[in-house]
This record gives structure tokens, C-alpha cells and sequence, in this order.
């Protein structure tokens, strides 16, 4: 019993230092034995990054080349890779307060309904949380030493203003209240209601937890598809009610403003819908129904609609243009050997104002020619 005891107690005591064992042991074993090929992997994130600027792309996904040509560089760019402006944030903590309020909502759906006075209090329980966590996330990032890796690498969050000694305090106290005013927008919307009534009808609904994000379920199996089976797709709408086997509903929160000229079914969509019918085994929407809409949290503007097959065609011929882009900057376009081509090829971004706010500018300026 004592010498359990005993284990117990120097585990506790060098539970650090194990974990980092563990991991840099799982890093080596990943590396001196690799168990499968190289994939090229699309997701809408490294899609936009690459659309945004080629070499932000090559920061983010090719940084081990980086890592090869310097190394002091590497150590600035993966502290880079973790932080987030304050705008990208708000679209984050967004996601997390209406995913919060949605499982609330659908675990207390019945006392809820006897006691609406419960209601307010759990809303205003939650904004109460999202404030204090924004608020002391950004007083970490503010007094945080982003020189110090190691301190960093402890919680990996903070912001790219204070990384560049921008003092932004005054900016905080809109930061909540954007966060919050989606989602008292979102609750007095017609949404908020047909929420309610699915469950009320009990339907199979299905709540997406973006703070803990699960890979392996945000998988597309594209197997299925010939020629595809090389290629890593990962796809996860934000909430999706399933009215019967053939009839879905699928909605995905955007928390910046609608574009303009924003038109039709986005990609993601009809990636989303492809994502189920695969695991169905097929590509055909024949007796099946899928309506799907990406919803503007600061407007409650909704734009989608009814898929059609063409859409489902749309997007698998989309996902082989996006491959082939990627292939452009791989040394023989070959994905299994993943190297890239060399740097200087990705071109930078043309417009200035994205480059003034880039959270990779410091390494960008010195790295590339
Ligand atoms: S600073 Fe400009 S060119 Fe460099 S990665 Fe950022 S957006 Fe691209």
C-alpha cells in the first residue's frame, strides 16, 4: 500500500517532465517508423490561408522546411502559428458561447420550459463565464514573454497586438460585446425558435463542441471516390438536425460580416453534405433531401438553400482543383514526398493592408527575399 502510495506521489511530482517524454518518444516513433504515406490534406482553413498568401500558407503548414533552413526563425514562427489578432478571437469565442448555449439549451430543454425564469439565469451564467475568460486570457497574453517558448507552449494562447506591443486594452470591453451580442442576436432570431421546436419534436440534433475538436470525426472519407484516396479532407458543420434518414438540415455559424455579393451555397456546405452521402456509400442525392445555410451571426442573414446533384459535382471537381493547387508548390508535385518547392516561389501578398496586420510579418520580413 505505501509503495503504491509512493508511486503515486513521484508521479504527481514529475508529471511534467513524463508528459514531455512521452511526447518527444511518440514524436521520435512517428518519425523513425512511418506507418502510412504522405496524404495532401484540404480543409477550408489551409484553403483560405493559401488563397489569402502562399507564403502565410508556407508558415503555417511548411514550417519543418523552415525549421531545415533557420532554426532560430522556426522558433519565432511556431509561437506565430498559436496566436490569434483580437478579431480572429471574437469569431472563436463566438463559436464557443452559442455551441455553449446551444447544449444548455438542449439538455434543459424540459425545465427550461417549467421555469423560464431559469432561462435568463443560465444565459447571463454564461456571458458572465465568457467575460471572465476572455478577460483573464487577455491579461495572460498582455503580460505574457512570447521570447520565453517554453512558458508559451504551457497554455499556447495570446494575441498577435501584444506580441507586437500594440496596447489594446481599450478594445477588450467591444471584444465581449461583440461576443455577446451575437448571441442575444442569435437568441431572439426565428433560428433560436426552430431550434426549439426540433427539440420539442425530438429530433436528432447535433451540436458541434469547437473547444475540443475531434479530427478523426471531422474526417471525409474520400476513398469512396476514385483517384481520391490520397487525399485528407476534415469537415464539421456547427450544428445538423437529421429529420429522418434521407432529410437533413445543416448549419454552419460565420461570425464576420457577409460579403456582399455573397450568393448560393458555399463550398463548405455542400462539403458537409458530401461528408454524410460518403457515409452512406454514395455520391447521389437521388431520395435524399439536404437543406443547408451558413448563418451571419452580426446580421442573422442566412444564405443557402436546397442541395442539388450539381452541387454535390461542384464539389468534388472543387476538391481536385484545390489538390492540384497545393501540388504547385510540392518539389515534383508530389505529395508523398512532401517536400516544398524552394520559399522564394511562394508568392506574398499583394495587398499592404494584409500585410500590416499579419500575425507572420516579423518572421515573413526576415525569412523571404
Ligand atoms: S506579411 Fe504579407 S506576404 Fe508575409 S505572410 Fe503575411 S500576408 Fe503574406
Amino acid at each position: 500500500m505505501k509503495i503504491k502510495k509512493n508511486i503515486f506521489t513521484l508521479v504527481f511530482l514529475f508529471k511534467n517532465l513524463i508528459l514531455k517524454i512521452v511526447f518527444y518518444f511518440s514524436c521520435y516513433v512517428s518519425m523513425a517508423f512511418p506507418t502510412k504515406k504522405s496524404t495532401l490534406s484540404r480543409s477550408h482553413t489551409r484553403m483560405t490561408v493559401l488563397e489569402w498568401c502562399e507564403r502565410k500558407y508556407y508558415l503555417n503548414y511548411y514550417d519543418f522546411d523552415l525549421k531545415k533552413r533557420d532554426k532560430e526563425l522556426w522558433q519565432e514562427n511556431i509561437i506565430l502559428k498559436k496566436i490569434k489578432s483580437l478579431d480572429m478571437r471574437i469569431g472563436e469565442k463566438s463559436h464557443y458561447l452559442l455551441s455553449d448555449y446551444l447544449h444548455v439549451f438542449k439538455n434543459f430543454y424540459n425545465e427550461r420550459k417549467l421555469n423560464p425564469a431559469l432561462r435568463e439565469e443560465q444565459i447571463q451564467n454564461l456571458k458572465n463565464k465568457m467575460k471572465a475568460e476572455m478577460e483573464e486570457e487577455f491579461n495572460y497574453s498582455k503580460q505574457l514573454d512570447f521570447t520565453d517558448t517554453e512558458k508559451f507552449f504551457e497554455r499556447k494562447i495570446g494575441l498577435t497586438e501584444h506580441y507586437y506591443g500594440e496596447n489594446i486594452d481599450d478594445q477588450l470591453p467591444l471584444a465581449i460585446e461583440k461576443v455577446c451580442g451575437n448571441l442575444d442576436r442569435f437568441i431572439q432570431s426565428t433560428w433560436n425558435k426552430k431550434i426549439e421546436s426540433y427539440f420539442e419534436d425530438g429530433e436528432k440534433v447535433y451540436i458541434e463542441t469547437p473547444r475540443e475538436t475531434d479530427f478523426e470525426s471531422m474526417r471525409v472519407d474520400l476513398n469512396k471516390i476514385d483517384g481520391f484516396s490520397n487525399i485528407s479532407v476534415l469537415a464539421a458543420p456547427d450544428f445538423w438536425v437529421v429529420h429522418s434518414d434521407y432529410d437533413y438540415l445543416i448549419l454552419d455559424w460565420k461570425s464576420w460580416k457577409e460579403d456582399i455579393l455573397q450568393d448560393g451555397i458555399s463550398d463548405q456546405l455542400k462539403l458537409y453534405a458530401l461528408k454524410t452521402l460518403l457515409k452512406k456509400n454514395k455520391t447521389s442525392l437521388e431520395g435524399m433531401k439536404f437543406e443547408v445555410y451558413e448563418v451571419y451571426l452580426n446580421s442573422m442573414h442566412a444564405y443557402g438553400g436546397e442541395l442539388q446533384q450539381q452541387d454535390i459535382e461542384s464539389i468534388i471537381q472543387k476538391i481536385q482543383q484545390d489538390v492540384e493547387k497545393q501540388k504547385n508548390l510540392l518539389v515534383d508535385r508530389d505529395p508523398e514526398k512532401n517536400i516544398p518547392v524552394d520559399p522564394d516561389l511562394f508568392s506574398p501578398s499583394l495587398s499592404d493592408k494584409k500585410c500590416e496586420t499579419c500575425t507572420f510579418r516579423a518572421v515573413c520580413k526576415k525569412f523571404f527575399k
